[in-house]
């Protein structure tokens, strides 16, 4: 047993994606644990992920409120890509901004529980497309910044999704995945100023995840109502533990929550 602050799942490209929380002295391999009992006890303690302070309440998954309103990280152009205003100076936090924002980014498409588009960081390919849940992304355009890749991600909202739905992310273990048909889709609908942005032979990254069967009665666990979780670890996919019985917790949406972790 050991008292863990949750953050996102730590996860290692492998086959399958290896996975662990804690570091150091607490580091545990949950890859490991599958096929175990596993037991997660919620200690009604939230630190917030920016400032360190304890909150009751976690806002934009990790933060207090204050942070939430005021942090790097919880600015609108988070979720909202295309409203980022570094490029033009503009930004909460000036320094972060430029050091997280005006990167390379990919506008790429994914296969989580559907197609989708999205945006990310260039350095955080392959990870973005793990904590998703993917079974395979392929990163279509390399843009010079954040800004640009939403825009691009927000006009193809209207041929893709970008979101994907947990339960069903979660029901599917493995297909073949064919993007010829969106790839294809999304070239004929990119707007002409963004061809130059196009990655040339772009390359498909499939993912395995430590998740062999899909437990009947998926349902998603609120740690907060059931304070504690306990069960036989069956796998792990994008940030979900998921138990025998059909339990699964996204531990992502968690971050900041202090939790005693028994197995
Ligand atoms: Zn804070």
């Amino acid at each position: 047993m050991a008292e863990y602050i949750l953050k996102k799942l730590d996860a290692q490209m492998g086959n399958p994606v290896s996975y662990s929380i804690g570091a150091a002295a607490t580091l545990v391999r949950l890859n490991d644990l599958i096929g175990s009992e596993v037991e997660i006890v919620y200690k009604n303690k939230i630190v917030c992920s920016w400032c360190g302070k304890q909150t009751n309440k976690s806002f934009g998954q990790g933060y207090c409120y204050n942070c939430f309103v005021s942090c790097p990280e919880t600015e609108e152009c988070i979720l909202r890509p295309e409203l980022c205003k570094i490029q033009w100076g503009e930004a909460r936090d000036l320094q972060w901004a430029a050091d997280h924002h005006l990167q390379p980014h990919y506008v790429y498409l994914s296969f989580t529980s559907n197609f989708k588009v999205g945006v990310t960081r260039k350095t955080q390919v392959p990870t973005r497309w793990i904590d998703q849940g993917a079974l395979a992304a392929m990163a279509v355009l390399e843009v010079p910044n954040r800004h640009i890749a939403g825009v691009v991600e927000d006009y193809m909202k209207q041929f893709f999704s970008d979101r994907t739905k947990w339960n069903e992310m979660l029901s599917i273990i493995y297909s073949d995945i064919d993007f010829s048909e969106s790839y294809t889709l999304f070239l004929e609908q990119l707007p002409e100023e963004f061809n130059q942005y196009i990655i040339k032979d772009p390359q498909i990254q499939t993912i395995t995840y430590p998740y062999q069967v899909v437990p009947n009665g998926l349902r998603n666990i609120n740690l907060e109502k059931e304070n504690t979780v306990k069960g036989t670890l069956a796998g792990i996919k994008g940030q979900y533990l998921v138990f025998k019985d059909g339990k699964a917790i996204n531990i992502r949406k968690y971050t900041g929550y202090l939790v005693d972790l028994i197995f």
